[in-house]
């Protein structure tokens, strides 16, 4: 195995499929499954998850709610998807922890890293929820810190496309794919693969990052044997 121990970030749009909005019980068990396949090879797996499928901060801002006010609710809609993936992972019996940036004593524990750290060494699935507990923030920027908190190998972030292109693909036939990027081209180029803030922190801290395609089944599986998937960013 390449990778021992990953972070895998998952937008929250992920969980809505077709829908467009909210959770599909299909797509959350088929997500579920392809992390089970990962788990049972005995790779500790940390989950950051975001809220787009429910709640977004600066979507709200900026039809005029407070900013910081809204992007608490971002960051309680992350729950919400933590608990839903908690649930679909434990159908499959996959032993499974939510640690919360917010404190909710009776849905999650807090997050607490070192009880972080102990769950995954126990093979826990540990789903960070809350962000980072702070507004102005995104889940990308939590899923860098986490990564790097928990001393993950590598950091996952799971798209709807192969990887990384020079522009959207799902809008451009010539769009670029990349198969590397450095950090600092997405910073100079601007490239759409996560916030400026989580880049950059992942840049300074020399966490590697591989952005993928989470609907080709298996393909979390095979990064983690060490086949080359998707946009590889060092
Ligand atoms: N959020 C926040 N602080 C954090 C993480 C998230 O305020 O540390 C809020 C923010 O409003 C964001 C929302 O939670 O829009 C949902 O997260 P994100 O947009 O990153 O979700 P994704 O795009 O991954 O679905």
């Amino acid at each position: 195995m390449k990778y021992k121990r990953i972070l895998l970030k998952l937008s929250g749009e992920a969980l809505a499929g077709e829908k467009k909005y909210g959770i599909s019980t299909d797509v959350l068990d088929a997500i579920a499954t392809e992390i089970k396949l990962v788990h049972e090879q005995g790779v500790e797996i940390g989950i950051v998850i975001g809220a787009g499928n429910i709640f977004r901060g600066v979507a709200a801002s900026a039809e005029g709610m407070d900013r910081a006010s809204s992007d608490y609710m971002g960051m309680l809609a992350t729950c919400m998807n933590a608990l839903a993936l908690q649930d679909a992972l434990e159908k499959k019996s996959v032993e499974t922890r939510v640690q919360s940036a917010i404190k909710m004593d009776q849905v999650s524990e807090l997050y607490i890293r070192r009880k972080a750290i102990r769950h995954l060494e126990k093979k826990r699935i540990v789903i960070f929820a809350a962000g980072i507990g702070s507004p102005y923030f995104t889940t990308d920027t939590t899923a860098a810190l986490r990564a790097m908190e928990i001393g993950a190998d590598v950091l996952l972030k799971a798209t709807r496309v192969k990887g990384v292109y020079d522009k959207d693909p799902e809008k451009f036939d010539d769009a670029k794919f990349y198969d590397n990027l450095d950090y600092i081209q997405i910073l100079n180029q601007g490239l759409k693969v996560m916030d400026s803030t989580a880049v950059s922190l992942s840049m300074d801290h020399k966490l590697p990052m591989i952005v993928f395609n989470l609907h080709e089944t298996g393909n979390i599986a095979r990064i983690v044997n060490g086949e080359k998937i998707g946009t590889h960013i060092s």
